[in-house]
């Protein structure tokens, strides 16, 4: 009800979009969506908040008529806890590995630091909680500890690391799929990219409580610029942000709104 009232969108939907032979499914869970990226006998799973998703997720596979062996890789679109707190859980209980951009996977063995927005920015962050519905942690990731995703967090995953995937790198077991880096949000932020179908899995370079907005909580406004820059050169149909609802319909970046300053 809160979600409905204060984010216009509405809260995100389950959803599964294919086009030239690219196919996502949007399975929204307790802190953010997670998206599913299906190939041809492959799933790559992006982003995953809550221990309490993975039973969503491994539902939502089943209903897909996708078996887990399917599943090649996990990856956070970025190190911040709503994204990444039941990542190595899950690609260990499915035996695969992490996959992660350059910047990550340096912050995940200790040899880079990740800024975070500032505390002004996290303040205003705070009005976004009620408008996702009030989202409360299970008692699994409390007992699961912190360790990923906070400031000072270590980051440690337990589950095998891919070699670190640089800008422009095709994604693994995904045919048509690139990485690109996206800064500004997070120093770490990374977008999936189909050109052929036209499809953004975004993160939360781009969210939707508004109708679609660029993210005005931001560790770096220049960083964050480049990112826009390099996305309006990209062909995009189809957005897939990890806050609020898919964004599509004619031109959906050109019509991405930056929302004032009092926002959240
Ligand atoms: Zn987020």
């Amino acid at each position: 009800m809160l979600a409905r009232l204060l984010a216009p969108s509405g809260p995100a939907r389950f959803r599964r979009v294919g086009r030239a032979g690219a196919e996502v499914v949007a399975v929204p869970g307790r802190y953010c969506v997670t998206h599913l990226l299906l190939g041809p006998g492959s799933v790559g799973v992006v982003d995953l908040g809550s221990q309490a998703d993975i039973p969503v997720v491994l539902d939502a596979l089943r209903g897909l008529g996708r078996l887990t062996s399917e599943v090649c890789w996990v990856a956070p679109s970025h190190l911040h806890f709503d994204h990444v707190l039941a990542i190595d859980v899950l690609a260990r209980r499915l035996g695969v590995p992490i996959l992660l951009g350059r910047v990550a996977h340096d912050a995940s063995n200790g040899r880079r630091r990740l800024r975070f927005p500032s505390r002004l920015h996290l303040l205003r962050a705070v009005a976004t909680w009620p408008m996702q519905g009030l989202p409360f942690p299970p008692l699994a990731d409390w007992r699961g500890g912190f360790g990923f995703g906070f400031p000072g967090a270590p980051n440690r995953f337990h589950a095998d690391l891919l070699p670190p995937l640089v800008h422009g790198a095709p994604l693994p077991r995904l045919p048509g799929w690139f990485l690109l880096d996206g800064p500004g949000h997070a120093d770490d932020a990374v977008l999936f990219h189909h050109p052929g179908a036209g499809f953004l899995v975004a993160g939360d370079t781009v969210r939707n409580f508004y109708g679609g907005e660029w993210n005005p909580l931001l560790c770096d406004r220049a960083d964050y610029s480049r990112t826009q820059a390099l996305i309006r050169s990209l062909p995009v149909d189809t957005i897939f942000p990890a806050h609020g609802p898919i964004v599509d319909g004619p031109d959906p970046i050109a019509r991405l709104r930056t929302t004032s300053s009092w926002m959240p």
